[in-house]
Order: structure tokens, then C-alpha cells, then sequence
């Protein structure tokens, strides 16, 4: 791994950067408060190859990896437009579809996924089983050559073609064990609402109920008994996606900090003058750099087929992107006086954006389970 991006990375970087200032926080907030979708924006990000970067050229994607694509995001965020369904649809689901999927759904969903004409969203959270996945009650069952799929989850990010993770019956064993269906949204049983959320968000929540919904047998991804590696396929881009994200939004707030402390004078003097103020900033550059660092670590790892390796960077990045994103957003507030939760500033809707990332996709504390357990060698406590 280079310290110092080519040329190519360079320029997609550029390139992205400069779409993102096209549109700003600004464009996302209007959105949020109007209860829409960033769909201009996602679209021509779409037609610009940036969302499907990750995605096989033979199915309209760029040929790049998880490098690019979260640098993409990241550029994004940093501009205030994160999209966030580029987190789940060609991050986990591209990237799941990519590697487990047959011939036929590659054709099917990849180039609508890459070119951000078709988003998929990706269920996993059950109310009842929260963050321990091995109470999933969500169940599939063969009705002939069909499945039929029944229950419920929660928190479902931008519903329009949903990937749903259930559990079948293993027919040698007996025992439950994970499966992954393209759900279409239109399927009959198959039913949504939004879960009110205290987020100034363009992309909702939502809570999926499924009542015996048909599917038929190719909506099964994959392999029936593939699904648990499909999952753990899933997990590392999604982190690093999340890390994206975190790390956009905390450079976009750290932005807005400089520049506001640069220009503010309350006693003669710019107050980024006070090392009151100076020192956390300069703290957030590091914290942001490290996170960074540790993200392109996951992102390359992974890109070079390591997922072990990747998976212990991968959930680190996510940490400490979501910690120093945290920072960032409260000091840029901090900074800003009561400018900092003035709606003007649109600063105070980052606070609840910047928190969710110590929750999803997945908590501070789960991570730190993992690091302690496989990391550290430690028992495990659950
Ligand atoms: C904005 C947003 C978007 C989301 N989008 C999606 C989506 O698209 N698809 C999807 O499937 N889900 C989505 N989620 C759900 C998200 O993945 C879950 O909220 C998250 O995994 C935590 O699960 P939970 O809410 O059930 O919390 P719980 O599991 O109930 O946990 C509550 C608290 O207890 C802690 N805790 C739990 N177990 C342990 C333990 N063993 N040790 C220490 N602490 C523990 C947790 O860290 C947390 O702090 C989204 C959530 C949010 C907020």
C-alpha cells in the first residue's frame, strides 16, 4: 500500500469533490427538511460512474474496488451530500451480488445498482434480535419450486428493492441457518412504513413487514448454503463505507469550524486565535487523519482479497471515523456560539447525522467486542 494516491485516485477524488461543491449542504438540508430525496444529485452521480466504481466494467461498473468507491463517498460527505444508499446498494449489495450471485442476477441487478438507476436496500435488524443476529425470526420456507418469506425488520434504510436477510431450515441438519433474498417491493405481503426518526436525513428508516411473501426459487441469492460468507462479504464494505461517511462529515464540520473561527473577532482578534478553540480543532485533524489512514488500510486489504485482515481494519476505521466524526460535528457547534445550532448554519442537524454513525450499521460497542475478542484474544462477555 502507497501512502500517496496515483494520479487516477487523484483525479476521481477531483472530479467528486467537485460534483459534491456543486451541490453542498445547503442542497442536502432542503431536501431533508422537505422530506425528498438527494435524487439530482444521486443520478448524476450515477451517470459520472461514480456509484457503481466498485462494480465489474462488464456490468456497467468502473472495475475499481472499495478504494475508490469510499473515496467517492467521502468526497462527497465532505461537501455536506452524503448519500447513504451508496453505503448499502453497490457497496453491500453490489459487492455481495458481485461475488455470490449467479450469471443471470449479476445481468439482472448489477448495471441498474452501477448506474444508480435501481437502489437496493439491505435488511438485516429485527427488532427482537438487535444486534445479536443469531435471533433473526424473519423465515423461509420452500411452497414447491417458490419461497415463502414471513416477518418483520426494523431501521431499513431507503426501501426500493430490498435485500432481505431470513434464516431457512437446513434440510440435512435441521438447524436455522441464514439466507438472502432479492425482496421486490411490489411483492404481494410485503409491506413498509417510515419509523419517525429525530434525523434531518433525505434517506429514511423504515419498518418492513413480511406476511408469506412468494419469491420465487432465483431470488434466493447465491447459494442456499452460501449465505453466512455472503453476509461476512457484506460486513467489510460496509464498515468502510460507514467510515467513509463518518470521516466526510467530520472534515465537512471541521471546514466550517476554520472557516468560522478564522472570521469571527469577539475580543480584537480572529477567536481561532485561542488555543481554546485551536487545540480541539487541531485535534479533530489528527483524529480524521488517523481514521482516514485506517480506512484506505481496510479498503486495500480488501481490494487485494484479504478479508480477514480487512475485517479487523475495517471495524477499526469505522470506530475511530465515528469517534472523530462525533468530535468534529460538537467543536464545529462549539466553535460556531449560538451560530452553531442556528438552522442557518444547518451545523445542529449533524449532531443527531454524526451519532448515528456510533450506532449503525453497527454500535461502538459491538466493534469494541470484536477487537477485544478476535484482536486482543480476550473471552468473549456475551
Ligand atoms: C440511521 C440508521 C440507519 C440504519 N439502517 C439500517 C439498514 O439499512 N439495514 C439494517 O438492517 N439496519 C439498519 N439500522 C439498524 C442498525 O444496524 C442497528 O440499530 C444497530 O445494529 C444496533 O442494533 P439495535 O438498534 O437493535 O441496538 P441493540 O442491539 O438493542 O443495542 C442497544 C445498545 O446495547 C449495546 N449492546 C448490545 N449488545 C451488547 C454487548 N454484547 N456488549 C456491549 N454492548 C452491547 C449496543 O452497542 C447499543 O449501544 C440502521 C440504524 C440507524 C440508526
Amino acid at each position: 500500500m502507497s501512502f500517496v494516491e496515483d494520479d487516477e485516485r487523484r483525479a476521481l477524488r477531483a472530479a467528486v469533490a467537485e460534483l459534491g461543491a456543486r451541490y453542498g449542504h445547503g442542497y442536502t438540508l432542503k431536501k431533508a427538511r422537505a422530506g425528498q430525496h438527494l435524487d439530482e444529485l444521486w443520478h448524476e452521480a450515477g451517470k459520472l460512474g461514480f456509484l457503481g466504481v466498485n462494480l465489474p466494467e462488464e456490468y456497467g461498473g468502473g472495475g475499481g474496488g472499495m478504494y475508490e468507491l469510499s473515496l467517492v463517498l467521502e468526497e462527497l460527505s465532505a461537501a455536506g451530500c452524503t448519500l447513504l444508499m451508496m453505503v448499502v446498494s453497490p457497496a453491500i449489495c453490489g459487492t455481495i451480488i458481485t461475488r455470490f450471485g449467479t450469471d443471470a442476477q449479476k445481468e439482472r441487478w448489477l448495471p441498474g445498482i452501477a448506474d444508480g438507476s435501481m437502489i437496493m436496500a439491505f435488511a438485516i435488524t429485527e427488532a427482537d434480535a438487535g444486534s445479536n443476529s443469531h435471533k433473526l425470526t424473519t423465515t423461509a420456507r420452500r411452497d414447491g419450486a417458490d419461497w415463502l418469506l414471513s416477518g418483520s425488520k426494523v431501521f431499513i434504510s431507503g426501501v426500493d428493492q430490498a435485500m432481505v436477510v431470513g434464516r431457512t431450515e437446513d434440510a440435512r441438519t435441521g438447524r436455522l441457518k441464514p439466507v438472502l433474498f432479492a425482496v421486490p417491493t411490489d411483492a404481494p405481503g410485503f409491506e413498509w412504513r417510515p419509523v419517525e426518526m429525530d434525523l434531518v436525513m433525505p434517506d429514511k428508516q423504515f419498518l418492513l413487514h413480511l406476511d408469506d411473501v412468494r419469491l420465487p426459487a432465483d431470488a434466493l441469492i447465491g447459494d442456499e448454503d452460501a449465505a453466512l460468507m455472503q453476509l461476512f462479504a457484506g460486513l467489510n464494505p460496509e464498515r468502510i463505507m460507514a467510515a467513509a461517511t463518518a470521516l466526510g462529515i467530520g472534515r465537512y464540520a471541521l471546514e466550517k469550524a476554520v472557516g468560522y473561527v478564522t472570521q469571527r473577532e469577539v475580543w480584537g482578534t480572529p477567536i481561532g486565535a485561542h488555543q481554546g478553540l485551536a487545540h480541539p480543532l487541531a485535534q479533530v485533524k489528527i483524529e480524521l487523519e488517523l481514521a482516514k489512514l485506517m480506512m484506505q488500510k481496510a479498503a486495500t486489504l480488501y481490494d487485494d482479497g484479504d478479508d480477514m485482515g480487512a475485517g479487523e481494519a475495517a471495524n477499526m476505521a469505522k470506530y475511530a471515523a465515528a469517534e472523530a466524526s462525533v468530535r468534529a460535528v460538537d467543536q464545529a457547534v462549539q466553535s460556531h456560539g449560538g451560530n452553531g445550532l442556528a438552522s442557518e448554519y444547518g451545523l445542529g442537524t449533524l449532531l443527531a447525522t454524526s451519532r448515528a454513525g456510533r450506532i449503525a450499521p453497527v454500535s461502538r460497542e459491538m466493534i469494541l467486542n470484536f477487537v477485544a475478542q478476535f484482536s486482543l484474544g480476550l473471552p468473549k462477555s456475551y
